[in-house]
């Protein structure tokens, strides 16, 4: 059985990992052949609004997924002529528009933060005066890890805010105050199956994940993190995995947004977790038995951000997990990241501590 996976990157070169065992083929999409899933399967480069590309990617394929979200979902659907897809379009469309997706929690009564459409400088105006300073002006499209966002915190911060974003439709958001983030990843199968993970502690920097921990023991919020993503896969009939990403407040989840795909803060699972994402999305698409989403142990997920750091000195480190997408180095890109796996959540404190000073001296990041 051939998948067919529109973008190729390192969720899509996790995904061919996690597919291979299972006996499954893969077949890429992307604007380039140098992407790190085309280290490792073959790939078809072109433009992703190309109908006839995709088309041929549809017709050598059993079964279309994708690895991010920004592709067009009309091309996709126009060129998939019966191809199944998975997860359905209707759940990439809704994640693709922070709008829309802040609706849907609201209809879905999941907690998200007070906001408004912007789509002019007099609405900007009638937005921040509704919802109230400070807040964060966001592109409602294309928007990822921090980028095309700007903070307002006074009156005067409006007009920079419109000349910087102003040309994109918006969304401005109260801002929230959290005390950490966390994120809840679940998978749904195509028989109506559910299955969930721990929940993930995130720390970010610059609005780029730089650690996970987890499960992240905190019961309460886990029960309440399933309820919510549980409304959310049974809602859109979904097939595949689902993320979603939580602020918390007050001991209160805020869901800050979702994604309909293996998500960088599953990481862990490929050596923390009996089955891991990668391979449960393969296992829902291609219509297989879900497999067992449990923890094995206390995991850290370290993302490796810039530079590639020198192998040796942390594979001599017992336990370390490393993973290199084959990136060209560039600031702020992530090129690989690394996990351990701790018999207990004080042991794996201590070591992610020690390897976050050897990897980034320079920042205050304290788990
Ligand atoms: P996003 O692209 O929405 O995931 O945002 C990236 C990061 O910006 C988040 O992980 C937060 O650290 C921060 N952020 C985004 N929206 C808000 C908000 N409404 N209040 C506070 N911080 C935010």
């Amino acid at each position: 059985m051939t998948i067919g996976i529109v973008g190729a990157g390192q969720l899509g070169q996790m995904l061919a990992l996690a597919g291979y065992p299972l006996g499954l083929d893969f077949l890429f999409f992307d604007r380039s052949v140098d992407t790190p899933a085309g280290r490792v399967a073959p790939l078809l480069a072109g433009g992703f609004h190309d109908e006839a590309l995709l088309a041929e990617l549809a017709r050598r394929s059993d079964v279309i997924s994708f690895d991010w979200e920004n592709i067009s979902v009309d091309a996709l659907r126009r060129a998939a002529r019966g191809t199944r897809i998975a997860p359905p379009l209707k759940a990439l469309a809704v994640a693709q528009d922070r709008l829309a997706e802040k609706r849907c929690f609201r209809r879905l009564s999941i907690p998200t933060t007070d906001f408004a459409a912007v789509d002019s400088r007099a609405s900007l105006a009638q937005a921040v005066a509704r919802v109230g300073l400070p807040g964060v002006l966001k592109t409602r499209r294309f928007g990822y890890d921090g980028k095309g966002q700007h903070v307002l915190r006074s009156a005067a911060d409006l007009d920079s805010a419109w000349g910087a974003l102003g040309s994109a439709p918006l969304l401005y958001e109260q801002w929230v105050p959290f005390d950490y983030e966390v994120s809840i990843i679940g998978v749904r199968a195509r028989s109506g199956a559910i299955a969930v993970y721990p929940l993930n502690r995130n720390y970010h920097v610059d609005g780029i994940l730089r650690l996970t921990l987890a499960p992240w023991a905190a019961s309460r919020l886990a029960r309440a993190a399933r309820r919510c993503i549980e409304r959310v896969l049974e809602d859109f009939n979904y097939v595949g995995v689902l993320t979603i990403e939580f602020f918390v407040h007050r001991g209160r989840l805020i869901a800050n947004e979702m994604a309909p795909r293996v998500h960088n803060s599953g990481h862990w699972t490929i050596e923390g977790a009996v089955t891991s994402q990668f391979e449960n999305h393969l296992r829902a698409i291609t219509g297989l038995p879900l497999g067992d989403t449990s923890a094995r142990g206390h995991s850290a997920m370290i993302n490796l951000i810039g530079t590639m750091p020198e192998m040796h000195r942390f594979l001599a480190q017992p336990g370390v997990h490393w993973h290199d997408y084959g990136k060209q180095a560039r600031a702020g890109r992530k090129l690989g990241h690394c996990t351990i796996n701790e018999a207990s959540a004080a042991r794996r404190m201590k070591r992610a501590k020690v390897l976050l000073s050897q990897l980034y001296p320079q920042l205050a990041l304290r788990p």
